[in-house]
Formats: C-alpha cells, sequence, structure tokens
C-alpha cells in the first residue's frame, strides 16, 4: 500500500515466541520464569490497583531509579528506566546512529572495510545473538554489521576482529548480548573490558541473563563514558508482563535518551512492581539457584539421551538433538503439549533453545524426548 513507508512495507518484524493458550501446554520456549513474583510483589501491585489508575504515573520512575541506583552503587543520573529494555535498545538506535544516507557526506578514507557503510550509520553485533537487534536497526533505516561469534559461540578477541576485517571499531552502535541468547555463552569481564576499550562508539553490554551467569560486567559501565549496561526484570525477576527494565551508563547517555522517549514510558504498576520486586531479594536469589540447579540437572540428561547441549549461564539451554532435524523436534514436542524455540538461522537451525522450567516440567520435557526418541520415524 503506497500510503505506508517503503521502509516500513518491506521491513521484517521481530517474530516473538508463542503464547498460545492450549489447556496443558508446558511452556519453555519465551524463557520467562517458572516462579511467580514473591508474593509481596503480588500485595504491592494489588495494593496498587484503585482510583489511582486515572492518574499519571511518575514520569521519571524517580523513586525506582534511586532504588535501583542505591542497589548498583551508582547515581539517578546513572539510570534510565523503559517499557521493558526492548523499548530502551530502540532508544538507542535513535539516539546513536544515524539513519543511513543522513550521516555528513564527507570523503572518509577509513570507511570501514568492504561494506561501505559509514561507521555513523551502523549498528553492529554478533550473531547469534538476540533476534531483535537486526529489525531495530531496519526499523531505522541504519546499516548493519552482524559478525559471526567464535567457534562454540564464543566472542572472538580483539585480535581476532581485527585479523577478520569486517568487525567495525568506530561504528555508532555496538550491541552484544551476555551471556548470550540464544547460545546461552558467558563471557568473561575482562575479555569484554578489552572488546569495549577498543570500541570508539557506545557499546551496550545487554544483561538480560545476567543473574544465572557466573559474573556481571556492570563495572565498565561505571568506567568507561561509552559503555551501557542493560537489565531487565522481565526474566530472573518474573516480571515479563509488567515490561520494565533499564539501563546503567554515563549520565550524558542516559540523558541523550531521555530526551528521546515518550513522558509516561513505564507504566504505574510496573514501577511498583519492580520496587516491591527490589524489597524482596532474596526471594528471587533462591529461584536463581533453583533454576541453575534444574539447568544443570536438565543438561546432563539430555547429555545422556545424546543431545549435544552447550554449556549455558542463562535460565535456557541450547541444543543439537539426535535422531531427527531441530525442526522435526519442534513439531514432535508440540504434538507432545511441550513448547520450545526453534530458529531458522543458518547458525542455530540444528538446535533448539529450552527454556529452564520447573523441575516436573523438565521431567516431563525429558520424558517425551525418550518417547520421540524410541518411538517411529513418523510420530
Ligand atoms: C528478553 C530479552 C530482552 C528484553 O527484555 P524486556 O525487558 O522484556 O524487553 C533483551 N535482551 C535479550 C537478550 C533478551 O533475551
Amino acid at each position: 500500500m503506497k500510503l505506508i513507508r517503503p521502509l516500513v512495507r518491506k521491513l521484517h518484524a521481530y517474530v516473538p515466541g508463542e503464547q498460545p493458550k492450549i489447556k496443558g501446554l508446558i511452556k519453555l520456549n519465551t524463557n520467562e520464569n517458572p516462579y511467580p513474583p514473591s508474593p509481596r510483589v503480588l500485595r504491592a501491585v494489588q495494593a496498587a490497583v484503585d482510583s489511582r489508575l486515572r492518574l499519571y504515573p511518575n514520569p521519571t520512575a524517580q523513586a525506582l531509579r534511586e532504588r535501583l541506583a542505591k542497589h548498583h552503587g551508582c547515581k539517578a543520573e546513572n539510570i534510565i528506566v523503559g517499557n521493558g529494555s526492548d523499548e530502551l535498545l530502540a532508544l538507542a538506535v535513535r539516539a546513536f546512529v544515524e539513519p543511513e544516507g543522513r550521516a555528513p557526506r564527507v570523503p572518509d578514507k577509513k570507511m570501514s572495510g568492504t561494506r561501505g557503510a559509514r561507521p555513523s550509520e551502523t549498528v553492529q553485533y554478533f550473531t547469534p545473538s538476540y533476534s531483535l537487534y537486526p529489525v531495530l536497526a531496519d526499523i531505522h533505516g541504519a546499516a548493519k554489521n552482524a559478525v559471526p561469534l567464535g567457534a562454540d559461540f564464543s566472542l572472538p578477541s580483539v585480535a581476532e576482529l581485527r585479523r577478520g576485517g569486517q568487525w567495525d571499531f568506530r561504528a555508532a552502535l555496538t550491541l552484544v548480548t551476555t551471556p548470550n541468547a540464544p547460545s546461552g555463552t558467558g563471557y568473561a569481564t575482562t575479555q569484554l573490558e578489552k572488546l569495549c576499550r577498543a570500541q570508539q562508539g557506545v557499546v551496550v553490554l545487554d544483561e538480560a541473563y545476567v543473574d544465572f551467569a557466573k559474573e556481571h560486567a556492570l563495572r565498565l559501565a561505571l568506567k568507561f563514558p561509552h559503555v551501557i549496561v542493560s537489565r531487565t526484570f522481565s526474566k530472573a525477576y518474573s516480571l515479563c508482563f509488567q515490561r520494565i527494565g533499564y539501563f546503567i551508563g554515563h549520565p550524558e547517555l542516559i540523558a541523550a535518551l531521555d530526551k528521546i522517549r515518550d513522558s509516561y514510558n513505564v507504566n504505574g504498576l510496573g514501577q511498583v512492581a519492580a520496587l516491591a520486586t527490589l524489597d524482596d531479594l532474596g526471594y528471587y536469589r533462591a529461584n536463581f539457584r533453583r533454576i541453575v540447579a534444574t539447568r544443570e540437572r536438565t543438561a546432563a540428561a539430555l547429555g545422556a539421551l545424546g543431545f549435544e547441549v552447550l554449556p549455558s549461564q542463562t535460565n535456557f539451554l541450547l541444543a543439537r538433538p539426535p535422531r531427527f532435524v531441530a525442526e522435526a523436534w519442534l513439531q514432535k514436542l508440540r504434538a507432545r503439549k511441550i513448547l520450545v524455540r526453534w530458529f531458522s538461522s543458518p547458525e542455530v537451525r540444528d538446535f533448539l533453545r529450552l527454556t529452564i522450567g520447573a523441575d516436573a516440567e523438565m521431567d516431563a520435557l525429558l520424558r517425551a524426548a525418550r518417547n520421540i526418541l524410541d518411538g517411529p520415524a513418523s510420530a
């Protein structure tokens, strides 16, 4: 339709994992937490549902930012809260990257490699990583530089990236999922620091799964003016429904993002829920430990069934299944009321991504897997 911009007409939108309403379905496809928010959080949200719903929420999520600042040992000016971290990632593209063709047309001998794109117009990321990044670049009309991770989805060293020739050390925005998704791979902060040091543009370290990992890289965001750490209440804090994420970084970068966000981007009940979450961290830490224990037990059991399971520092496993191709497993598990995620991109099309659920859910997954392995080729 001609009424719609060509860019939007041609856009391949992000495809979220399904949220079907099938009775008895075991949902291991979107990395949601199997455990509910703490009773204190539920009480706080319920207590906030009254006539105040007619009022606008605090426009800067002030109380939540102050509470987060105290928690992380920084200032409220270091923090911006978003309608999920996805919103903030989109804001980062808009604040730091020029759409293609909009950068000043000055002759630039150092124009990066063979890509032809200007660094100021480039969103850069590794593949495979969060599949939203290319979509955000496309929506903005920015150039994309997708650079493959190393063997076993390891983070390439700066020397390797230089040798490879494709990486752009001047890219306006570099997005790094750490620990990575969908591979689950954890990255050492020392290695991330070397990458950050070599990078001239803004670097966002997307730590959506960091609570299930061995280390976090928050100190890099408080040390370097061009580094931002992204966090979310969705995965580890059982709060996907409320859409609360945040960035930590240099006050000037945070102020730039703040300038272009919607005035009331964070809903009031979400602010209440996130604040109450921070008052009950012991509850959540116990859940992290449970999920990590279930993850390790499930990885070992899948390994014994012939799956090739990658080491994970997240609340999901990436596993290459035996006997049938991964896409067939997706269908066979679905027929047994177990929903998992499969990505068609070449680096991961041989794998399934399995969210870690409660123990009983993982036992059901293992039973279904045994049943598929023992059954006829067609079932
Ligand atoms: C889930 C996820 C997010 C988004 O989280 P929200 O805060 O719910 O928007 C961001 N990055 C990665 C890598 C994720 O997996």
